[in-house]
């Protein structure tokens, strides 16, 4: 039986479960309405840009609440951007091997961004982003940054599990840019955060080591950008979290909160 379960069908109960897990899914991801045509391919709008660093800024006058039409438009074009990435098989491995694609989650309004490289088992099995051990880390982060997680919108660079959670190819990160791109474009955030040298390097397109990369601003259209550790390196090197939490240290000062 095939892995995808993508196709739309609603012939089995696995059929229906995943569809229920999709919907949910969705709704995490701030999709509240389904349209029913389809947007042109987003995934090879990259535009290549060299990183780089600002100064620091102070932050921007805290955003107006969006309209209602806003927030619905946003959702819209998020649902049918979802529905182009539940069907993509551009890496042929990825889409052979994954149990569903890992979308997103979070408000489409969100004025923070985490972005990471890849779902994991436990991505790929729940299609959520970040809900292993590396994303209760993340939980712990944005709670000590005294934020929640539905304030924030979660995504990583590829939407599919690579096998044995090996790093993304360069031609997985190609492919998968534009909607990675696209969505960063809907949610419109002031601040992106970088997990790891995968979202780094693919969203400011730098050779550069994670360890370069921290502690400077750089920015991606009007947002804001930091790097900082990866949750999983974390885990493996608990001595870096001093790291992480002077870079989230250094993203919360510009909204104005001062930690610890
Ligand atoms: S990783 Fe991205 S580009 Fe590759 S198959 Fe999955 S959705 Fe498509």
């Amino acid at each position: 039986m095939g892995r995808s379960g993508n196709s739309g069908s609603l012939g089995t109960g696995s059929d229906a479960r995943r569809l229920k897990q999709r919907l949910e899914s969705l709704a995490a991801a701030g999709v509240t309405d389904l349209p029913r045509s389809k947007v042109k391919t987003v995934a090879t709008q990259a535009h290549h840009r060299d990183p780089v660093p600002v100064p620091l800024a102070a932050d921007r006058t805290p955003r107006s609440p969006l309209t209602h039409d806003e927030l619905q438009r946003r959702s819209g074009v998020l649902a049918v951007l979802s529905q182009e990435v539940a069907t993509c098989r551009r890496c042929e491995e990825l889409a052979c091997g994954r149990t569903q694609t890992v979308f997103g989650a979070g408000p489409v309004d969100a004025r923070i961004c985490f972005l990471g490289e890849a779902p994991g088992a436990d991505e790929d099995a729940s299609g959520q982003p970040f809900v292993g051990r590396a994303g209760e880390l993340l939980t712990k982060i944005i709670e000590s940054c005294t934020l929640t997680r539905n304030q924030v919108y979660i995504l990583n660079v590829l939407k599919c599990r690579p096998p044995q959670n090996r790093p993304p190819l360069p031609a997985e990160v190609a492919n998968c840019r534009g909607y990675f791109h696209k969505q960063l474009e809907i949610v419109d955030p002031d601040y992106i955060c970088c997990l790891g040298t995968t979202a780094a390097q693919a969203l400011l397109e730098s050779t550069e080591t994670i360890g370069k990369l921290r502690k400077r601003w750089f920015t991606h259209n009007k947002a804001q950008v930091i790097c900082t550790y990866h949750p999983s390196y974390l885990l493996r090197n608990p001595s870096a979290k001093r790291d992480v939490w002077e870079d989230m240290k250094m993203l919360m000062s510009q909204l104005g909160v001062q930690l610890p």
